[in-house]
């Protein structure tokens, strides 16, 4: 049986195909970004959250096919964050499970009203004072953001108040080393692994996440730097398999091509945000 999502990208691949050939973009730019851009939120919220989706999902497979990853493909993390939850619940309904959120606020509230079995990423900058009310959202998945020690250690602490023993976190790597950006440097990476692996148990080491620069020529280098990172740690911490979270709606191929496992697509999905006031 092939569920709701599957025969949705089959059936809009195949009319997609038929309809429109798509033109050439610069690599990396989504097909269906431009696409979304010219319709307002409402039209949005009428069926474009899943033709997105769709879209996103084909051409991931496509590119995982040309680079020779096959079906190795990674997971797609929507990132909804300033978007309603009708918008959510569209991609929830199109068979879509992996949700990101960058506010503490935001991710316990959508949560609390939304579907039990959503897993939730938080992508967000994470204050130690923070992490309680974080944990208290039963179906989070990961925190993708612990870049110091003083963070883990709060997530620790609230795993064992929460009953959870093997709790799914990712480092940040601030691989450009951009004053503006969290992460701890590439060069820290290693230690602040150790100390984590031998001091909170309850924690998962799952593997390590950056925010590219916004500039295509430059972003292959962060990922470059993410993929040492990630070496260096499975080596000198005696880990296999760590994933990469590493690609956005302006990147995602070029993350794809390079090896990410987990890539966070937001406007390219759910439609420009408004800027923050
Ligand atoms: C907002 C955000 C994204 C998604 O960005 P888009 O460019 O809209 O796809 C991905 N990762 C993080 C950490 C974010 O804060």
């Amino acid at each position: 049986m092939k569920g709701p999502f599957e025969s949705c990208w089959i059936f809009l691949s195949h009319s997609l195909r038929v309809l429109y050939s798509p033109p050439r973009r610069p690599f990396g730019q989504c097909r269906m970004c431009t696409t979304l851009n010219t319709f307002s939120e409402k039209d949005r919220q009428q069926g474009l959250v899943r033709q997105a989706l769709c879209g996103i999902v084909e051409q991931v497979r496509q590119t995982c096919v040309q680079c020779g990853r096959g079906d190795d493909i990674p997971r797609i993390v929507a990132v909804s964050k300033t978007k309603p939850p009708s918008m959510i619940m569209e991609a929830y309904d199109a068979g879509h499970r992996h949700f990101g959120e960058n506010y503490v606020q935001e991710l316990v509230e959508k949560a609390a009203t939304l579907p039990k079995d959503i897993q939730w990423h938080f992508i967000g900058h994470l204050q130690s004072n923070k992490v309680k009310r974080l944990l208290d959202v039963d179906n989070l998945w990961i925190v993708e953001t612990v870049d110091r020690a003083e963070v883990a250690d709060a997530l620790e602490r609230q795993c064992v108040r929460v009953g959870r023993s093997s709790f799914n976190i990712y480092l940040q790597v601030n691989t450009s080393n951009e004053e503006t950006k969290s992460g701890c440097s590439a060069s820290q990476v290693v230690d602040l692994a150790r100390r984590i692996l031998e001091t909170c148990p309850h924690l998962s080491l799952k593997g390590l996440m950056t925010i590219g620069r916004p500039d295509v020529s430059q972003v292959v280098q962060d990922f470059e730097t993410l993929k040492l990172c990630r070496d260096k740690v499975e080596k000198e911490c005696q880990q296999s398999n760590l994933e990469l979270s590493m690609g956005m709606s302006n990147d995602w191929k070029e993350a794809v091509v390079m090896g990410s496992n987990n890539i966070r697509i937001g406007s390219a999905l759910f439609g420009e945000r408004q800027r923050k006031k």
